[in-house]
C-alpha cells in the first residue's frame, strides 16, 4: 500500500524517533508498504516519521537506475561516521516540498549497525552514494532534515518560498 508522505514544515519531521523493541507483523507490513511508497515516489530512501511514523525504522535502495534493485531496511540503525567529509550534491527529500535540492556536508564512509526485519544484525562499512542515503535516512530518525544541513541564507530564501507556495494552496 502506498502511503502518504509528511511535509515539511510538519511538526512530526522535527521529533526523534522511538526505538523499535519488538519487529512485530506490523512493522513488517509496515517496512513493506515503505519500501512501496519508495519506488513509487521514486526515491531511494524513506524514514518512519515521512510516513508519520515516530519509530526508528527506515528503507532504501541506492543502487544506480541500471542497477538491479537492492532494497534494505534498517531496524534500529545506529552510525558512526568515519571518512572524511565529502559534498553530496544536490541533495533532495520526498519530504522537502518545491523540489528544493541543495549541497549537503556528508561524511564519505559510515560504520552501520542495525538489525533487518528478521532481527539478525547487521554491522558493515557502507561509502560514498549509500553512505550519504544512510545518513540522510538516519537524520530523519534524529528529526533532522537536509535544510537543516545548510547555510541560513539558503534555509531563509528556502522557508520564505515555502511559506508563500502554503498561502497559495490554502487559498486554493
Ligand atoms: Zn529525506
Amino acid at each position: 500500500m502506498i502511503l502518504d508522505i509528511v511535509s515539511y514544515p510538519d511538526p512530526r519531521l522535527k521529533e526523534p524517533c522511538q526505538p523499535i523493541a519488538e519487529i512485530t507483523d506490523e512493522i513488517r507490513q509496515l517496512a513493506a508498504d515503505m519500501l512501496e511508497t519508495m519506488y513509487a515516489a521514486p526515491g531511494v530512501g524513506l524514514a518512519a516519521p515521512q510516513v508519520g511514523r515516530n519509530i526508528r525504522l527506515l528503507v532504501m535502495d541506492p543502487a544506480a537506475k541500471d542497477e538491479e534493485p537492492r532494497p534494505r531496511v534498517l531496524v534500529n540503525p545506529e552510525l558512526e561516521l568515519l571518512g572524511e567529509e565529502v559534498c553530496s550534491e544536490k541533495e533532495g527529500c520526498l519530504s522537502v516540498p518545491l523540489g528544493y535540492r541543495a549541497n549537503v556536508s556528508r561524511s564519505s564512509r559510515v560504520r552501520l549497525r542495525a538489525t533487518d526485519l528478521d532481527g539478525k544484525p547487521i554491522d558493515e562499512e557502507l561509502e560514498d552514494f549509500p553512505a550519504i542515503v544512510v545518513q540522510h535516512e538516519y537524520d530523519h530518525l534524529e528529526g533532522v532534515l537536509f535544510i537543516d544541513r545548510i547555510s541560513r541564507l539558503r534555509r531563509g530564501l528556502y522557508d520564505s518560498k515555502v511559506k508563500k507556495w502554503l498561502k497559495r494552496k490554502t487559498a486554493a
